[in-house]
């Protein structure tokens, strides 16, 4: 077997790198640091850290956790690594970031199979595994971007809140279009949009408490180029207190059918997927904290209880439009052994990250063996994230955590909240177990295999 490529060492691509080399193909695996550094990162070891320390929750019921013990069920080593360099931090897989580097920097380094070539690439490698992040650097983005085509490569995310479709406030929030218009197909003809009427008291309430929110200062490196397409929501409020009244709050061509009026503002959310788990609000992009969305965002009438299963925020950020550019394994259309992992395909946090280029390592090993690349089961988080960068509207394209509004619904409904979670949970373990086994993904199967 010949050598294959894996560019960026971070956290997809290391993992990447190893779930290859396990299998017996020997990796290259190209870092730029020390050489080229990116604006935020700090050290020549791999796999570094940028921001917090911590891969979140460890607990099934919580999104970030089921999707861990799914990555573990198929044999994460950077999991592994993490659990090394652990420090307390609760229910959250919080590590010493110098140790967990240093954990994964020496395993890769000391494995037989994989080569470290310090330099930055140019170019996509076939077969092989681009890797490099939400910094990717500027000729290798260039390289993209000229073979995926324009418009399929974003430089910044400008990312709306999502809430969990059963969790408006429907004897508040209302459906429809404006003018009537758009009534959605499948949907019993309602409108397209949920709508939170605001009269002009909560409104005023709701843009004094926007205004006074404390917001992410951002880094250095990061001075966002604001344009109307991705303003922030706090941004337009502070401009006039009917800006957004006028903007994406207007209500023009919307009456409250309880009432028979216009109300004074609205704010809409827009069907994230096609069964209407997830709704996007449309327009509130935010550098707010997360604190003070959680308080500021459900001032909003029929968001009082809402379950946020995203949050706003506006990143420099990389990212390519993967329903519009890549096949569903997240390779180039054109190339199929050419895989994209890690933030780059439009997934957004570590265990994301990590967990596409798990995924990217055991299909590039499939298909170099001449079997087709799978994708586990949309009941399991790995492949309801998928599903998002594979069915997202490109129009509307912006990356994705894990979050339970992407799994396939429960057949028998639930309504605790936490027993239903419970059930998905177990649901996507035995279904993920399943799939690994059915498709003999795990490196001992692989190994028995090749023997
Ligand atoms: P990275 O971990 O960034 O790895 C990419 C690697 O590729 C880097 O080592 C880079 O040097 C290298 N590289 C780039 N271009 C080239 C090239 N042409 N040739 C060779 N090597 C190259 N997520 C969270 O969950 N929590 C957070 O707190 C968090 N904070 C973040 C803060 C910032 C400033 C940014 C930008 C992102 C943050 N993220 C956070 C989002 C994201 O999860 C992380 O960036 C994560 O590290 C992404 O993993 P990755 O493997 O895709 O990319």
């Amino acid at each position: 077997m010949g050598v294959i490529h894996v560019v960026g060492g971070g956290l997809a691509g290391c993992e990447a790198s190893w779930q290859l080399a396990e299998r017996g193909h020997r990796v290259v695996l190209h870092e730029m640091r020390p050489l080229r550094t990116t604006p935020a990162h700090k050290s020549d070891r791999l796999a570094e850290l940028v921001c917090s320390n911590t891969f979140k929750s460890t607990e099934t019921t919580n999104a970030h956790g089921l999707l861990k013990a799914e990555m573990r069920a198929l044999g994460s080593m950077i999991l592994a690594a993490a659990d090394e360099a652990r420090v307390p931090g609760g229910s959250a897989l919080t590590v010493d970031r110098e140790l967990f580097a240093r954990a994964v920097h020496e395993r890769v380094h000391a494995h037989p199979n994989i080569r470290v070539d310090v330099g930055e690439v140019t170019d996509l490698p076939e077969p092989g595994i681009v890797a490099t992040g939400p910094l990717t650097s500027e000729s290798l983005t260039r390289a993209i971007a000229e073979r995926l085509g324009t418009g399929a490569l974003a430089f910044y995310d400008a990312i709306a809140p999502i809430v969990a479709g059963d969790s408006i406030d429907t004897s508040i929030a209302f459906r429809a279009a404006r003018w009537g218009k758009e009534t959605m197909a499948g949907a019993g003809g309602e409108g397209a949009y949920f709508n939170c009427p605001f009269t002009r008291e909560r409104y005023e309430a709701f843009l004094d408490a926007l205004v006074a929110a404390d917001q992410y200062a951002g880094q250095a490196f990061d001075p966002i180029p604001y344009f109307e397409g991705c303003m922030p929501v706090e941004e337009m409020a502070k401009r006039g207190r009917d800006t957004l009244r006028f903007g994406p709050m207007k209500p023009i061509g919307l009456r409250d059918p309880r009432t028979g009026v216009r109300p004074w503002a609205v704010a809409q959310l827009r069907m994230e997927d096609r069964d209407g788990r997830m709704w996007n609000l449309v327009g509130f992009q935010t550098r707010m904290r997360t604190g003070e969305q959680q308080r500021v965002l459900r001032m909003i009438p029929g968001l009082e209880q809402a379950e946020f299963l995203r949050w706003g925020s506006i990143h420099r950020n990389s990212y390519v439009n993967a329903p519009a550019a890549l096949a569903p394994h997240l390779a180039l259309r054109d190339a199929p052994t050419t895989l994209l992992a890690g933030q780059l395909t439009g997934v957004e946090g570590y265990t994301e990250s990590t967990a596409t280029g798990l995924l990217a390592g055991i299909n590039l090993d499939r298909m170099l063996r001449g079997d087709e690349p799978v994708l586990p089961p949309t009941t399991t988080m790995l492949g309801a994230l998928y599903r998002y960068l594979r069915d997202a509207d490109p129009a509307h394209f912006q990356p994705m955590n894990a979050n339970f509004g992407l799994v396939d619904d429960l057949v028998e409904p639930v309504r605790d909240k936490q027993t239903k979670r419970l059930r998905l949970a177990e649901r996507a373990l035995a279904d993920l177990v399943g799939w690994r086994d059915e498709w003999a993904v795990s490196i001992d199967a692989r190994h028995l295999l090749s023997r």
